[in-house]
């Protein structure tokens, strides 16, 4: 994924001809009648300029995870956010010292200790343990297990 890329899935303020409402952070909690808007012909990101909602509303999500979208989206958001503070020299103490993931190399997530698919795969991991486990104790293993000794010559 890009920045744009995620300027179009959750920016609220971009228009359908890929302008801006130019309704700032400031305005969005101001009532009825009170906000104010600069609009833009065209969103700043796809000028490759810097935007503060983009960055106070819109990287933050990099950081957030949906257990119902695809493997590997939010590596993407990550990816689109340190390339966003690349371009623009951001300097963030994440990106100064990144942290990555300590099984496959990826960027982290903030409170991350490792990327989406790591932790899944971990979590299956734990969870065939925790049933071999149990197995020997009476759980489904030991039912398998039975089987196939009844089954052998
Ligand atoms: S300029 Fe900023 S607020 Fe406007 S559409 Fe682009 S990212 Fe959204
Ligand atoms: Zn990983």
């Amino acid at each position: 994924m890009t920045a744009m890329g995620m300027v179009r899935e959750f920016c609220a303020n971009l228009t359908l001809d890929g302008g801006c409402m130019g309704i700032p952070v400031q305005s969005l909690a101001a009532p009825p009648g009170k906000a104010v808007a600069h609009p833009l012909g065209k969103c700043l990101i796809a000028e490759r300029k810097r935007c503060s909602y983009f960055e106070r509303c819109i990287l933050p999500l990099a950081d957030w995870r949906r257990p119902e979208e695809k493997k590997g989206a939010q590596q993407g958001r990550l990816k689109a956010r340190a390339t966003y503070h690349r371009l623009h020299r951001i300097s963030v103490p994440e990106l100064e010292e990144p942290r990555v993931c300590p099984d496959c190399g990826a960027l982290l997530a903030k409170r991350a200790r490792y990327c989406e698919i790591c932790s899944k795969d971990r979590r299956k991991k734990n969870a065939r343990a925790w049933w071999r486990k149990k197995g020997k104790n009476g759980g489904p293993d030991s039912i398998v297990n039975e089987k196939r000794d009844f089954a052998s010559p």
